[in-house]
């Protein structure tokens, strides 16, 4: 299927890795032009190489910590973009009577207010040209709660709350906003969760990978191209009348009817 993107220009954040490359590559193999970010310059600048040579785009690297406010200078100054992919890193794992103020600061700072202000600043250009799509990597923890996520659980439902309302707002002037909500996927952060399992239990890493396999229906963790596609889907020219949504890629992991 032509995606009917090529020529069109994506901010891809924290894209050197995982789920955001994922969605890099799948934009650039339907022809999509890119500013990635990511912390380390040197793992940012791979994969962007890696997506020019095989692809033929046009791939601008931006390190900075997208979290602050001059890591987000650092790709607004850019320029406009048709497309925002945002992403950070997650929060990590705890119990909900070890976390203060500061603790729940860092979370929003990352997973709800980051977005919000990169969407903020782009958006309206969108809205202006008369068409644009965004999507936000989210989590399944927004439509179940992971309970030693309770930092994800909360910055992330706030940001759902928020895209709700304003994707309403955006979507006359042509442009979309939706969010993907992974289940778990073989990334590093897949890893790191399995590390924190295999601690807990006295088992070893690949046992507890074992464990969270056997609670997937599909029996596997995710891949990142998985769930690019979904992603390139969202952007692409045929997703116009998908608007607001929360979309689960979790291998039927969630336990629900609708
Ligand atoms: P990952 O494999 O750990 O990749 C993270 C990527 O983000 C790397 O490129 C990393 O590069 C970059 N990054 C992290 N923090 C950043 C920051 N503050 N500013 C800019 N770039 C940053 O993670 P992932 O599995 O792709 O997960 C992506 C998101 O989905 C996370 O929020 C995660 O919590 C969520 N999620 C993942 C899963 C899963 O199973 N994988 C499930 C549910 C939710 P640098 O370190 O160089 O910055």
């Amino acid at each position: 299927m032509d995606l009917g993107i090529s020529g069109k220009r994506a901010l891809v954040c924290a894209a050197s890795k995982g789920l955001g490359r994922g969605c890099a590559e799948a934009l650039a193999e339907a022809g999509v032009d890119l500013v990635m970010n990511a912390r380390g310059a040197e793992a940012l600048e791979a994969a962007a190489a890696d997506l020019r040579a095989r692809f033929g785009v046009h791939v601008v690297t931006v390190p900075g910590d997208i979290t602050t406010e001059a890591g987000r200078a650092g790709v607004l100054a850019e320029g406009p973009v048709d497309i925002l992919v945002t992403n950070a890193g997650g929060p990590p794992p705890g119990t909900w009577t070890d976390w203060g103020r500061e603790d729940f600061i860092k979370a929003l700072d990352a997973n709800m207010l980051a977005p919000i202000a990169l969407m903020q600043a782009l958006v309206p250009g969108m809205a202006a040209r008369g068409w644009g799509r965004v999507v936000n990597i989210t989590s399944q923890a927004v439509r179940a709660p992971i309970p030693a996520l309770g930092l994800s659980n909360t910055a992330r439902t706030g940001l759902t709350g928020f895209v709700a309302g304003m994707s309403r707002q955006v979507a006359p002037q042509g442009v979309t906003v939706n969010n993907l909500l992974p289940g778990i996927h073989a990334t590093d952060r897949a890893i790191s969760l399995d590390t924190a399992v295999a601690r807990a239990g006295g088992i070893t890493i690949e046992e507890a990978a074992q464990q969270r396999m056997a609670t997937i229906p599909a029996r596997r963790y995710g891949t990142p191209a998985e769930f690019g596609a979904m992603c390139a889907f969202l952007c692409s020219v045929h997703a116009g009348f998908i608007v607001g949504q929360n979309i689960l890629l979790d291998g039927g992991a969630t336990n629900m009817t609708m």
